[in-house]
């Protein structure tokens, strides 16, 4: 499943991967009716954005009568885990620790969040490394300065 995930998603693409995520399989239709208040697309917009996630293998196609259904091959979690992680793989290792206290700190979070976030903690504490190693190239952070 990670393969296919290597063709970044688009913004517009995630759009419609999220009314099929939520749908679980759909029509160019439905999708077209989901997204014209929110995005104002044109159906042909949908049906090009739909071609290309076809292209990425992230949609698979089954003819139902004269539709074309469409199925995600690829679950919402874990399209989600994969993006976080890409963004984190471009910053220091350092700095992981202080860029989620950022993300933190700007989201909106319920007190079931809140447990759960307190939960990974305790887990992290016991396993923490006294200083986070870099693994930076020389030139692209500061601790790699000479
Ligand atoms: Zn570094």
């Amino acid at each position: 499943m990670t393969t296919q995930l290597k063709l970044a998603i688009t913004d517009a693409e995630w759009e419609i991967m999220r009314v099929i995520w939520t749908a679980k399989s759909t029509s160019s239709k439905e999708i077209i009716n989901a997204l014209q208040d929110k995005m104002g697309w044109k159906p042909t917009t949908v049906k090009t954005l739909i071609g290309r996630l076809v292209e990425k293998k992230l949609l698979t196609t089954q003819a139902v009568g004269n539709k074309f259904i469409y199925t995600a091959t690829v679950t919402e979690e874990e399209s989600v885990r994969k993006v976080t992680l890409d963004v984190f793989s471009h910053i220091c290792n350092k700095k992981i620790g202080k860029t989620i206290a950022n993300v933190l700190a700007e989201s909106t979070l319920s007190q079931d969040d809140i447990l759960l976030l307190t939960e990974v903690l305790e887990q992290k504490k016991k396993q923490a490394v006294n200083e986070v190693v870099c693994s930076c190239s020389k030139g692209q952070c500061d601790c790699c300065k000479e």
